[in-house]
C-alpha cells in the first residue's frame, strides 16, 4: 500500500460546462484528490521540504479551475493531474475527483462527477542509426525527447557497434537504450517516438532495411499489450544482444513481464547460445 495525501471537497466556484449560461453565470464545483507520495522521510524528519504541501495543492488546482473554461470536466479533471504531477516531483500517481453537484440535467441529483488515475510510466527505448552521422541522430533524438514537458529522460547506455539485422545488405549499426519516465500513455509514446524518427529524415522503405533513426519501445512499467500498431514488450527484444546489452547496462534488474527474467538473465541466455 502506498501513502497517500488525501484533499476531499475542495470548493471553487468557476465556469465550466457545454452550456452558454454555466460557462457565463459559472457554479460550484467539489474537486477531491489522493496525492500518492512516499511520507516517510516527511514523517520522521516533520519537514514540510520532504513532503508536498497540500495548501499549494490546493491552490494550483483553484487556479486551474478559475483562470480556464472547460466544456467538460473531463478536461477540468485532466489538466488538474498533469499540471500537478508536472508541478509537484513528490507526486508519482495521483486520483482526481471533480464533482458537479448543480449539473443543469432538469432534474433533481446530488451530483456528477468524474475520476481519473494518472501518474508517471517508466518506459524503456532502443535507439539505433545505421545512416550519415548516427552518433548526432541518436543524440538529437534525446535531446528531442528530453524537451517534451511531460518526459524526462533518466538514463541513457552506451551505445554499442553492431552488424545489421535481418538480411539486407547495409552499414553497420550504433544501437543503445534509455530509461524514460512519461506521462504519456503507450499509444501517444509511439506517435511522438515516430514523429522524431520522420523528424530525423527517416523514410520506410524495407522492413529492417537502413535509417537514419530508429525508436523502439521496448518495455512500459509491467504492461503487456498486443495491438495491430503495438506490441508492449518488444516482441523480438529477448532475442536481440544489440537490446540486451545496453538494456543491461542501465536496467539488469528489470524484469521481463511475460518471460519472467531478468535483462541479465536473458542476456546471459543467449550468450550461452
Ligand atoms: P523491429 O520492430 O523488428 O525492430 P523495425 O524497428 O525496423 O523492426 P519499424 O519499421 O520501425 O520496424 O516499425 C514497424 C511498426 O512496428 C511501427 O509502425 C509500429 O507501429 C510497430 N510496432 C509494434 N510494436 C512496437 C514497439 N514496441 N515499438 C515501436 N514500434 C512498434
Ligand atoms: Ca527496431
Ligand atoms: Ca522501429
Amino acid at each position: 500500500m502506498e501513502d497517500q495525501i488525501r484533499i476531499s471537497d475542495l470548493e471553487i466556484y468557476s465556469n465550466h460546462g457545454v452550456y452558454k449560461e454555466e460557462k457565463v453565470l459559472g457554479q460550484k464545483f467539489l474537486v477531491s484528490a489522493v496525492l500518492y507520495t512516499d511520507t516517510k522521510r516527511a514523517g520522521v524528519s516533520d519537514r514540510i521540504e520532504y513532503s508536498v504541501d497540500y495548501g499549494n495543492v490546493c491552490h494550483r488546482i483553484a487556479e486551474v479551475m478559475e483562470k480556464n473554461t472547460f466544456d467538460l470536466i473531463e478536461c477540468a479533471a485532466e489538466t488538474i493531474a498533469k499540471t500537478l504531477l508536472l508541478e509537484f516531483p513528490l507526486i508519482r500517481h495521483l486520483e482526481i475527483e471533480v464533482k458537479k453537484p448543480w449539473a443543469p440535467i432538469g432534474m433533481p441529483i446530488e451530483s456528477v462527477a468524474v475520476k481519473i488515475f494518472r501518474g508517471w510510466h517508466r518506459a524503456y527505448l532502443g535507439v539505433g542509426s545505421n545512416m550519415g552521422d548516427r552518433m548526432e541522430y541518436i543524440s538529437s533524438a534525446i535531446d528531442r525527447i528530453e524537451e517534451q514537458q511531460d518526459t524526462k529522460v533518466v538514463h541513457v547506455s552506451g551505445l554499442i557497434e553492431t552488424k545489421p539485422y535481418g538480411g539486407v545488405e547495409q552499414e553497420d549499426f550504433l544501437n543503445g537504450c534509455i530509461a524514460i519516465d512519461t506521462l504519456k500513455d503507450p499509444l501517444e509514446l509511439l506517435d511522438f517516438l515516430m514523429d522524431v524518427e520522420k523528424q530525423s529524415g527517416r523514410v520506410r522503405t524495407v522492413r529492417w532495411g537502413p535509417r537514419t533513426l530508429d525508436l523502439d519501445i521496448l518495455m512500459y512499467d509491467d504492461l503487456v499489450m498486443n495491438e495491430r500498431e503495438l506490441t508492449i514488450p518488444h516482441k523480438e527484444m529477448h532475442k536481440r544482444m544489440f537490446v540486451l546489452e545496453p538494456l543491461a547496462e542501465i536496467a539488469p534488474y528489470l524484469m521481463h513481464p511475460l518471460l519472467r527474467k531478468t535483462i541479465s538473465e536473458l542476456k546471459e541466455t543467449i550468450e550461452k547460445e
